[in-house]
């Protein structure tokens, strides 16, 4: 059985981890720290937080930015569900707007009908890896009266003065918008590190500050670490120091913080992620489209444009014409060849969650189409050509079968 994405551990990462284990320090320490500023010189971004989740990340910059009952955050509703459970949790309510039928982003005019008074935050949400269009974004969000509109009741809303652009980049560091690289896109973006994504350290995240004048990126950092660590004003590693046990709790917070056996594992992938990670799975995403486009029932994935580069996150191959129960089919027949392929997403309005909150997925009619004609590809560091052949072989076989 060809896996869908198992992540890469070879001796280079057993080792690193190993160095840690003996180092006789495994939670939050000077790897930890040392990932966090290599994060920060490999995007360009103003200050890093690793953390142990990218829906951590995502929650607590929401709490930090005040967002509360009474309060909107728009979303796609082409997401994995924690872009829209962290907003459930601090009590406000996600405002779900339909994507573009192309790049599978969130759709800029559904954006733009969707802001009201109450809109605090937009959440784009980089599918598959590829960038949204963030310059529209901040386009609209800096508008005169958009502006107007908002209604700043915290201290951090009334620095900004306009509604925060808070980007779940869980599918796209190393993917690019415009030459910068994502990380730097928006005013704050949250990767995730978990299993089955890019960058891997087996569970985990970074919180990718980039906020604007009159912000103070490293004090927001600071509040950030506190934050993420119970709300104590000194770590682990700072108490271990001689009678520093002494310590106090500013805010009642959150455990996200990120340990350095998560850390030495994102240093090795981080360091081999450019050149080798990200190069491999080009590779793939090309072989897949160069064997697909010669058939007319696929629709191929948007990953390059003039101003936009994915990460290569999920190769997101649609079939022409068909019904989910037809792409249901397919995927049973592919699994039948050893082939393991995937969905990305259900959109949220399909879920029991949300579905009970009174979303209709007749309101997203986009959504449900990329959805019910979308198969997920295998896309990881080690697929072979041979395999990929014997994917896309799986493929055309099944497609074929079905629609025959
Ligand atoms: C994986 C994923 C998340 C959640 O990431 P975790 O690190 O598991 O919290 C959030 N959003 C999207 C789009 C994802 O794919």
């Amino acid at each position: 059985m060809i896996p869908f994405s198992p992540p890469r551990i070879d001796q280079k990462v057993i080792d690193e981890v190993v160095d840690t284990l003996k180092s006789g320090w495994i939670t939050t320490g000077p790897k930890t720290k040392e990932f966090e500023r290599r994060l920060t010189a490999y995007c360009g971004n103003k200050a890093t937080l690793a953390v142990n989740s990218n829906t951590v990340g995502l929650e607590v910059v929401l709490r930090w930015f005040g967002v509360q009952e009474g309060d909107e955050v728009i979303v796609p509703a082409y997401t994995y569900c924690a872009t829209a459970n962290v907003i459930v949790h601090c009590g406000a309510k996600p405002v779900m707007v339909d994507v573009n039928a192309d790049d599978f982003d969130v759709c800029l005019e559904k954006v733009r009908e969707a802001i009201t008074d109450k809109t605090k935050v937009i959440m784009p949400v980089d599918l598959g890896g590829m960038p949204c269009a963030y310059d529209e974004l901040f386009e609209l969000v800096e508008a005169e009266d958009v502006k107007t509109l908002f209604q700043a009741k915290t201290e951090e809303q009334r620095k900004l003065g306009r509604i925060l652009i808070l980007s779940d980049s869980a599918h796209s560091i190393g993917a690019e918008y415009k030459g910068r690289k994502a990380g730097c896109l928006a005013d704050v973006s949250v990767f995730s590190f978990h299993a089955v994504k890019n960058l891997t350290t087996a569970e985990g995240g970074a919180i990718m500050l980039n906020l604007p004048e009159p912000f103070d990126n490293e004090e927001v950092y600071r509040y950030l670490c506190t934050y993420t660590l119970h709300g104590q004003n000194k770590d682990a590693l700072a108490k271990t120091k001689r009678g520093a046990w002494r310590y106090d709790v500013l805010v009642s917070g959150f455990k996200g913080n990120m340990t350095d056996i998560m850390a030495s594992i994102g240093l090795v992938e981080l360091s081999r992620y450019e050149d080798d990670t990200l190069h491999y799975r080009k590779c793939i995403y090309d072989q897949y489209t160069d064997a697909f486009a010669r058939y007319g029932w696929a629709e191929l994935p948007i990953y390059e444009t003039e101003d936009r580069k994915s990460s290569y996150h999920v190769y997101c191959l649609r079939v022409k014409g068909i019904t989910e129960q037809q792409r249901d089919e397919i995927i049973q027949r592919i699994f039948d060849k050893d082939v393991s392929v995937n969905v990305h997403f259900q959109p949220l309005p399909l879920l029991s969650a949300f579905k009970n909150k009174g979303y209709k997925i007749e309101d997203y009619p986009v959504a449900y189409d990329n959805y019910c004609r979308e198969i997920s590809l295998p896309v990881w560091y080690g697929l072979s050509e041979e395999m990929v052949k014997t994917v896309i072989d799986a493929v055309i076989c099944s497609v074929e079968e079905v629609l025959a």
